[in-house]
């Protein structure tokens, strides 16, 4: 049973490779940054309160994603595994994930870290143009990054619930290492 959760600045590719491996395990890629640009683009009142916080770089209220989350791994499809792609970013949503999955009844998660050098990420987005892409907003999540989320990498150590990837490499290389960590 694969339960995976990615880790890493934005730009280090855990959208491609998330989508990349849940197709190939056919089990949910669940990226809580689609479902809230989704939630943005059909004006749902979670893309009303997402948007402000998104536009700026910031990271969303605990509460909107956490709700999201909850629902979406209660489903059926989501009990046979699934990758967490953007969550959880901060220690508070990663305590909330365990006592989440101790209630649903599903086993612990694994977190991989996709790391990558600042440089590479800033031209991988600059590259891409999303609407949240522009330099100033950039540097604002590698910020938020590094002061909210990289501390997981710690906290899910301590658990040994670690695998690191290094995510300077090309796609394919990135996606066989993957592979290889999923079969071992
Ligand atoms: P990237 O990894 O490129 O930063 P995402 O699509 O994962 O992109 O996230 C885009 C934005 O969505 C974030 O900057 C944040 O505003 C919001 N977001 C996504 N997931 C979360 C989360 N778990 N907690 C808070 N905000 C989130």
């Amino acid at each position: 049973m694969t339960r995976l959760i990615f880790l890493g600045p934005p730009g280090a590719g855990k959208g491609t490779q998330s989508k990349i491996l849940a197709d190939f395990l056919n089990i949910p890629h669940i990226s809580t940054g689609d479902i809230l640009r989704q939630a943005i683009t059909d004006q749902t009142p979670l893309g009303v309160k997402a948007q402000g916080y998104m536009d700026q770089g910031e990271l969303v209220p605990d509460q909107l994603v956490e709700d999201l989350v909850k629902e979406r791994l209660d489903k059926s499809d989501a009990q046979n595994g699934w990758i967490l792609d953007g969550f959880p970013r901060k220690v508070t949503q990663a305590t909330f994930l365990e006592e989440l999955l101790a209630k649903l009844g599903q086993g612990e998660a694994t977190a991989v870290n996709l790391d990558a050098e600042d440089d590479v990420v800033i031209t991988r987005l600059l590259g891409r143009g999303r609407k949240d892409d522009s330099e100033e907003v950039i540097r604002r999540r590698l910020e938020v990054y590094r002061d909210e989320t990289a501390p997981l990498i710690n906290y899910y150590g301590d658990r040994e619930k670690l695998v690191t990837v290094n995510g300077n490499q090309s796609p394919e290389e990135v996606t066989t290492e993957l592979k290889n960590i999923i079969a071992a």
